[in-house]
């Protein structure tokens, strides 16, 4: 699950990460009264949304008075963003947050991220931070510090010393860094993230050590160890999705026509690949699960239809566990009780495959039946033109 700033910022918080008072986070259709700022700004509006770069998409936005601050947090909520990390998609921004600001006399990139190679946590650094760190990395790679983290012990006193010799924090910051370091490892820890970045830390020009941005992603997987996270809303789902996720369905939308029911992640993933080589694109990820019943197949089925963008769906199912001929039984059950309205393609295989085509060839309902996978995929991106 990716975190906006503000959530992010609510776990450094935690841990002690020096940061600036955040002063509020209004929502789209909040009352601009509610922001309340006292003390001499001047502060900083920030568009939350899910992607970076919005320093250069006019996503932050420095106000010198109260009265300025309201102003561009009302004319921020609602805008759609475009950012270098949103794939050409705008983005709309439904909360602002607001925090004090302060004078930057310079920018550090530090991350923590899990080294798949390693098998480890890895911190990820550079003395040159801010905006520009994609193209730092790539014109500049000797300038990116990586130092591997024993996931047991965190980092150790003696790496964060070196870090901070490396990115050459000031004498007056340098156990305040170590400590920051030493923290950030155990929130990317004990969130179970897969990623946390401050981009930048700061010195401020009245030197203060400070973490201007964050960006948490957690790990799914590891949400039932943290209930207070699992009760917050995943601002990057759909709404499909979340309805998806709450009847037990493995959903994710994807941008192309072929709607795609496949039991097994594994299958449904080789399905998203066969019908891209047959030159379509699927609509969706959905895996049904293993013991695909009726209830399952025909919530399946209304998920998949929800998209409006849906002009063919293809059923992809091996029956292991499940036999073929109980499944197309559940095929043409679902199907009576939800209207399709596009073509139908069924690939059948596993055990029983024989009765169970022939119980979706005797059901009278239009339904395209493949022998292959290949064969399937074809049909489906013919139906779907
Ligand atoms: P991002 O572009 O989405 O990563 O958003 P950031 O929160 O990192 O902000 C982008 C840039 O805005 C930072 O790199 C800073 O240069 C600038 N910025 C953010 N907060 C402040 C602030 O309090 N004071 C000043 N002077 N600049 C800020
Ligand atoms: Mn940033």
């Amino acid at each position: 699950m990716k975190l906006l700033e503000y959530e992010g910022k609510e776990i450094f918080e935690r841990y002690g990460i020096p940061m600036t008072a955040r002063r509020g986070v209004l929502k789209l259709g909040d009352s601009l009264e509610r922001l309340k700022l006292d003390g001499p700004g001047p502060w900083v509006v920030k568009a939350q949304v899910l992607a970076g770069g919005r320093g250069k998409a006019g996503g932050v936005k420095l106000a010198r008075t109260p009265a300025e601050a309201r102003e561009l947090t009302g004319a921020m909520l609602g805008m759609k963003i475009v950012t270098h990390q949103t794939q050409g998609k705008a983005l709309i921004v439904e909360e602002v947050l607001v925090e004090d600001a302060c004078a930057i006399a310079r920018e550090i990139y530090i991350s923590v991220v899990l080294d798949r190679k390693e098998a480890c946590p890895a911190i990820i650094a550079s003395a040159e931070g801010g905006m520009s760190i994609e193209e730092l990395a790539l014109s500049n790679p000797e300038k990116i510090i990586k130092v591997q983290v024993d996931p047991e012990a965190g980092l150790l006193d003696y790496q964060a010393r070196q870090l901070a010799f490396d990115l050459k924090i000031p004498q007056k910051n340098f156990c305040e860094f170590t400590l920051f370091a030493r923290q950030l490892v155990k929130v990317f820890l004990e969130t179970d993230a897969s990623l946390v970045e401050v981009n930048p830390l700061i010195i401020s020009e009245d030197g203060r050590l400070l973490a201007i941005d964050s960006k948490i992603v957690t790990d799914d997987n590891a949400l039932f160890r943290h209930k207070d996270q699992a009760a917050k809303p995943d601002h990057e789902a759909s709404e499909i999705e979340k309805e998806a996720k709450a009847i037990g369905i493995n959903y994710i939308g994807l941008d192309g026509d072929i709607g795609c029911m496949v039991n097994g992640a594994g299958l449904a993933m080789a399905t998203l690949d066969t019908v891209k080589m047959a030159g379509g694109d699927a609509a969706n990820f959905l895996d049904v699960g293993g013991g695909a019943n009726v209830d399952q197949i025909t919530r399946a089925f209304q998920i998949i239809l929800k998209d409006p963008k849906v002009k063919a769906v293809l059923v992809n199912i091996f029956g292991g566990i499940m036999k073929c001929d109980n499944i197309a039984a559940g095929v043409v059950e679902a199907s009576k009780k939800v209207h399709i309205r596009v073509p139908l393609i069924v690939r059948l295989e596993g055990t029983n495959v024989k009765e169970g085509r022939e119980i979706l060839a005797r059901s009278g309902i239009k339904i395209e039946q493949a022998g292959s996978l290949w064969e399937a995929a074809q049909k489906a991106v013919a139906a779907a033109r």
